[in-house]
């Protein structure tokens, strides 16, 4: 086992809590005591981070595969198993995860405590849908196993979905697999050039294709606001795939932090409009390797360097009309906050996870480099938000107001409150993110605990 006393980040790289990582193959010992797990840390803000002082179960180590059911796509493995290791693994065998998000670099573990999405939300729902159960140590040292069953504590099962890790430490996974007829992606790009025609063609490309989401330039205002690319896939079929399997593709990485001055408007929007204009077709289809379709940033190792060394945030939140998705970006726009990246996904029916983030509606991302004023302009958005009857994700977040947060998630997050109540009184398992969006005050004492502070 390696413990590490460290500066802790999550990809965003702020905020930097100082504590304790312990990595270990051995899940089921390691997380004795644990107060938080932690996977490769690719959430944004404060999820992964334990408490100043306090230690985190580091389970990127523990990632066998345990059994596999090619009959039925049953996968049973480890929580530190990553969605790059199982793609490769599983994808030239003809199975993939059901749910792509942006990054491979992800654990399973990750992906169950934030209740990932992807490109496939509308039709697949979140990852939560194809776990089977899970494997669990809980507060009060008890190694369980919880699913959908009566007997096997639902009420955990649903919390755990979404629960960024409150719920107990996720030893191992049964999730089902996919199976696909190619490894390969068909993919047609379409040029888009207002928000209206971007929301129409999501709303079209969603009734026959399984994938879709958008990029769009959110530097522009005006009638260009909401310019952008739609991207919409599905798994090639052999007929058109290549025969041969794709292989992996070869990986850069940014060896230093970029200079934060590089990242002034003038440079944001000669970026935006290269990226814009690199689509000069209006439309573009063709089988596309797995990686480029799902992947595309998981090219460049360490890109979260090119914000520079104060780090950035994204704002991601989810709202139930276009109307509203149309204020929020205008907001934005006007913030002069934004930069490169600002992802368009329309979203389907919310899933069974009691805090899992997607809605119907639709879902804006958007990077945000780190100023003196970023916590305002979140505020400024999430005041919006509330307005439009939305909610932010807890995976992306830095700065949201524990008000804010109640405000958006109301009765949804009562009942959170009562589940984690339930199995961790006092509230042992915690983070930086718990302390900031749920109160809790102090080592064991939380605003669940007997004891108040
Ligand atoms: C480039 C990029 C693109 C992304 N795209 C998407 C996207 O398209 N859709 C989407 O939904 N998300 C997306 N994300 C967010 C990412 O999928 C989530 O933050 C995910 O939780 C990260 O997994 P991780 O293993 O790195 O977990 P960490 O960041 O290490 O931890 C995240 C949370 O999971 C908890 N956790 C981790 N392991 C365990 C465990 N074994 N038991 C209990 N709790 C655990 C942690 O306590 C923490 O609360 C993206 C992130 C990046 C960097």
């Amino acid at each position: 086992m390696a413990v590490s006393k460290q500066e802790l980040t999550g990809w965003g790289r702020h905020p930097t809590v100082n504590g304790l990582e312990r990595l270990t193959e051995d899940l089921e010992s390691g997380s004795k005591g644990a107060e938080l797990s932690r996977g490769l840390g690719r959430s944004y803000g404060d999820a992964s981070l334990p408490v100043a002082g306090g230690f985190a179960l580091g389970t990127r180590l523990a990632d066998r595969i345990l059994a596999f059911d090619s009959e039925t796509g049953l996968l049973h493995a480890e929580a530190g198993l990553s969605l790059h290791d199982l793609t490769w693994t599983f994808l030239p065998r003809g199975w993939c995860s059901p749910v792509m998000p942006g990054t491979a670099y992800i654990t399973l573990g990750g992906m169950v405590a934030a209740d990932v999405h992807g490109k496939e939300h509308h039709i697949s729902g979140t990852f939560g849908r194809h776990v089977e159960r899970l494997r669990m140590r809980l507060a009060d040292g008890r190694v369980i196993w919880t699913s959908r069953a009566d007997h096997e504590y639902p009420d955990l099962f649903r919390a755990t979905l979404g629960g960024m890790g409150l719920t107990g430490h996720v030893l191992e996974v049964e999730l089902r697999l996919q199976s696909v007829p190619s490894p390969w992606v068909y993919q047609e790009t379409e040029r888009v050039q207002s928000l209206g025609l971007f929301l129409d063609a999501l709303d079209k490309a969603a009734e026959s294709w399984p994938m879709t989401m958008g990029w769009i330039d959110c530097l522009k205002s005006g009638p260009s606001m909401g310019r952008g690319i739609l991207f919409r896939g599905r798994w090639a079929q052999p007929s058109e795939a290549p025969t041969k399997t794709p292989s992996r593709k070869p990986r850069i990485s940014l060896p230093i932090d970029l200079p934060s001055a590089l990242l002034n408007s003038f440079t944001m929007r000669l970026f935006n409009e290269a990226v814009y204009r690199s689509h000069w077709r209006r439309l573009t289809r063709g089988v596309v390797h797995p990686e480029e379709f799902f992947h595309p940033l998981d090219k460049v190792l360490q890109w979260n360097r090119g914000y520079g060394r104060r780090g950035f945030t994204q704002y991601q939140c989810v709202v139930p009309t276009r109307d509203g998705a149309a204020r929020v970006l205008k907001l934005l726009t006007e913030a002069k906050a934004a930069s490169f990246l600002c992802v368009l996904k329309d979203c389907g029916a919310e899933g069974e996870g009691v805090l899992s983030f997607p809605r119907p509606g639709t879902s804006l991302a958007i990077d945000l480099p780190i100023k003196e004023d970023t916590e305002q302009v979140v505020a400024r958005l999430n005041e919006q938000v509330i307005h439009e009857g939305g909610r932010i994700y807890l995976a992306k977040d830095t700065f949201t107001r524990e008000a804010h947060f109640r405000a958006m998630e109301g009765e949804r997050l009562d009942r959170f409150i009562e589940i984690r109540r339930l199995y961790d009184p006092e509230s042992r398992l915690r983070s930086t993110l718990s302390r900031r969006i749920l109160g809790d005050r102090s080592p064991g004492v939380g605003p669940f605990s007997k004891t108040q502070e």
